[in-house]
């Protein structure tokens, strides 16, 4: 950040993480700037230095303010360093909390004002730090993004941030900060109180110099907010809505309720000290342990690795129907020339149409401006057949699901394109290398998977055909993380990962429904277990047409485990094909989604209602497990841990338990496999254990060996 040029400022000692400047009117300026990375971040060396700078500033007479500022383009502070907290000792992770606490209870206690100018994100522990501060400067560049997102991995603010927020805010907008993680942009922390003012960031130093002539804040005691009736009352209301919300699988949000609300109550020293306690106490948890890894794989899969190639520069989508508007769009939203090509103007205008809505969209979610909304509709080139694309690097495909029709398009792209451009297909289900033969080019032809909508769905799978080079497979690895998409490796195998284990998910649930299961109580079963989503409501949202072709397709490969449910036929010969038909397994009227009740008069084999939900649960989490065992064994991904990260965010695999295999460790392969034995006994073939979870229940082996190794090595120093 520029310094202002009214203020001389005078360099001082250097410290790597943490250096400071003294301007000409006695103000220090600490600027963070980790050496080596774009992000600052709190691990202990970082607050141990800022300890070190608070021993020079408590003992400087002359000292008249405090400016805490940050170096890095985007980032203020990012949070705690998540890979220390992730590898430490309970003994260590206290011995952090409190030495956090200490060293920000040390910047509160200086008799000089202090102001945070925030500039970039300023997220959990980084928050907790500007908390600590007298004053809160923000700039209003979109970097800019303030909040305490810890509940989302599982945890809660334990640097004094459960404990300073609800006395800055009030209980009640504390704890929907808090309870819901959200981060908000400098506008909105302006308005509800969280910063005391913006500036662009060019003027935020200058106007942060100028915040301390304010002197120390006189702060009003939040007594109308901060009592026990209201805390009484956000309690009883709070605690039923997150119940509800969260079935009780996210142990954070509870904790951080409580601690907040016993936190205007007691003193701080006393809230300082249930904060760590219910920080350690969550720290240890399964449902952290898992928010925390996934939240890291997350990190480790946006990094863009391998070879230093050149990024895509222009790209092409080739039909502009449901996914190919949604491609076009992202791609163009990303600064990305597109030509976007269907087969006649009726089709690519309605795709143009799609276009245009998802932008307008976008705006309103703020997630661009009007400007940056109108460049990205020009970015996209409208085309029929004609158009050439000799200089596009990468080219997809998002025509219909038809093999032969595929073909006849991926006949002509390598002649079309230029010798290295990227022939991408998007298909949900067809062989890659089948595809590829219909090419003077297979080389070059690779899956490219995304999911609906593309705009909200993170994970691509790219799929690996038999001839396609090494090359394109890292091109199109390291372009899906150039346009913020979160590739994960596939072979080229019917369904691929996703599809493969959410198919017989599916057709499970339809299977329960003909022998008598009721919809609510199906859908009831899997949301209880974590899913977003019931699968019945999912097999709506996909169309029960579309649900039927693909479970056909993988049938065909999978034999017996996957025979398609005759519900699904049957719903479509009666036009209920899912939401938008307006009816399927629920009907849909406006905002109201109720069960459609005329499925009920399919001839279903028992009464209704015969199964119980943790019975028809287990039935359904059982396929899914087995059949991610399957896809570990046969290769299809390269391991377990890209199995997991790609269910949960390809599906939304309750996040929580860390995905399927996670869970098979957590509840044991031996149980998983005794269950399916038994639902065998009971003369249901397809609930076969597949090789792997038997070998790894007859050993007592695990799908994650190392980290039990080490989670045993921290109950030892615990
Ligand atoms: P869609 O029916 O909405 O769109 C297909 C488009 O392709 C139509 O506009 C059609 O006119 C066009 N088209 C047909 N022949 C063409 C040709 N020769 N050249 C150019 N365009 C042509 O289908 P969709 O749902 O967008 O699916 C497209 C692909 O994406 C399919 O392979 C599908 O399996 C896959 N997919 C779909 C989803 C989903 O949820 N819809 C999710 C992931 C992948």
């Amino acid at each position: 950040m520029n310094n202002p040029s009214d203020t001389s400022v005078a360099k001082a000692d250097s410290f790597p993480h943490i250096q400071r400047t003294m301007t000409a009117d006695g103000v220090c300026v600490l600027t963070f700037d980790r050496p080596d990375s774009s992000a600052n971040v709190f691990d202990r060396a970082t607050l141990a230095e800022l300890d070190r700078h608070l021993n020079l500033l408590e003992q400087d007479a002359g000292l008249k303010g405090l400016v805490l500022t940050s170096a890095k383009k985007s980032i203020f502070v990012a949070g705690a360093d998540l890979h220390s907290l992730a590898d430490a000792s309970l003994d260590e992770l206290r011995d952090l909390i409190e030495f956090g606490q200490k060293v920000f209870n040390r910047l509160a206690a200086l008799p000089v004002p202090t102001v945070a100018a925030i500039h970039g994100a300023a997220m959990g522990g980084g928050c907790e730090l500007a908390l600590a501060c007298d004053w809160r400067v923000a700039s209003t560049a979109r970097e800019t993004k303030i909040g305490l997102p810890e509940t989302q991995l599982g945890l809660l603010p334990a640097w004094g941030g459960s404990t300073r927020l609800p006395r800055l805010l009030g209980l009640p907008k504390a704890l929907e900060l808090i309870l819901s993680g959200k981060v908000l942009a400098g506008q909105p922390a302006l308005r509800c109180g969280l910063v005391d003012a913006l500036a662009p960031k060019e003027q935020l130093l200058a106007v942060a110099l100028l915040r301390i002539a304010h002197g120390k804040p006189h702060r009003r005691a939040l007594w109308y907010f901060n009592n026990w009736l209201v805390a009484d009352l956000l309690d009883f209301k709070l605690h039923r809505d997150l119940k509800r919300r969260t079935h009780g699988h996210y142990p954070a949000v509870f904790k951080a309720l409580e601690v907040v609300l016993e936190s205007v109550s007691s003193t701080e020293i006393e809230s300082f000290a249930a904060e760590r306690d219910a920080f350690l106490e969550l720290a240890r948890g399964e449902a952290s342990r898992n928010l925390v890894r996934l939240f890291l794989q997350t990190e480790r899969a946006k990094k863009l690795s391998g070879p230093d190639a050149v990024p895509v520069q222009r790209t092409a989508v080739i039909g502009a129907g449901v996914m190919g508007a949604g491609i076009a769009q992202w791609f163009a939203a990303r600064g990305l020339p597109v030509v976007l090509r269907d087969i006649g103007p009726e089709q690519v205008s309605r795709g143009m149409a799609t276009i245009a809505k998802l932008f307008a969209e976008g705006e309103k979610r703020h997630a661009c401006t009007a400007t940056e909304a109108r460049a990205g509709l020009d970015r996209i080139q409208p085309a029929t057949s004609e158009a050439s694309l000799a200089n596009v690097d990468f080219v997809i495909e998002a025509a219909v699901e038809k093999m032969e029709l595929k073909k006849q398009i991926f006949q002509r792209l390598a002649d079309e394109s230029g010798p290295n451009t990227i022939l991408a297909t998007n298909t949900s289900a067809l062989s890659i290398s089948e595809l590829a033969t219909a090419t003077s080019a297979p080389g070059r032809v690779v899956g490219f998977h995304f999911f609906n909508p593309v705009h909200r769905m993170q994970l691509v799978e790219v799929v690996v055909g038999r001839q396609t080079s090494l090359e394109v497979v890292q091109r199109a690895m390291r372009f899906a993380r150039q346009i913020g998409k979160l590739p994960v490796r596939v072979a080229d195998r019917p369904g691929f990962l996703v599809n493969r284990v959410l198919m017989p998910y599916l057709v499970e649930a339809g299977r329960l429904f003909e022998e008598g299961a009721r919809v609510e109580d199906i859908d009831a079963a899997m949301i209880e277990f974590g899913m977003p989503m019931g699968p019945l409501r999912l097999v709506d949202e996909v169309g029960v047409d579309v649900a039927q072709h693909v479970t056909g397709t993988l049938a065909d490969a999978f034999g017996d485990r996957l025979s398609t449910p005759k519900v699904l036929g049957w719903m479509i010969e009666k036009g209920a094909l899912g939401r938008k038909a307006g009816a399927g397994f629920y009907t849909y009227n406006g905002k109201s989604i109720t069960p459609n009740l005329t499925v009920h008069d399919f001839p279903t084999t028992f009464e209704a209602g015969w199964l119980t939900r943790p019975e028809l649960q287990w039935r359904m989490v059982l396929l899914m497990l087995n059949e991610t065992a399957r896809c570990v064994e046969e290769q299809v991904v390269e391991t377990a841990e890209d199995a997991d990260f790609a269910m949960v965010m390809g599906t939304g695999f309750a996040p929580f338990r860390g995905g399927p295999l996670r869970y098979v460790d957590h509840v044991g392969a031996e149980f998983v496999v005794a269950e399916m034995n038994r639902l065998v006994g009971l003369g249901l073939k397809r609930f076969a254990p597949c090789d792997l979870l038997r070998r790894l229940a007859a050993s007592g082996e695990k799908f994650y060996r190392k980290e039990e190794e080490h989670e045993q090595h921290e109950k030892r120093t615990a």
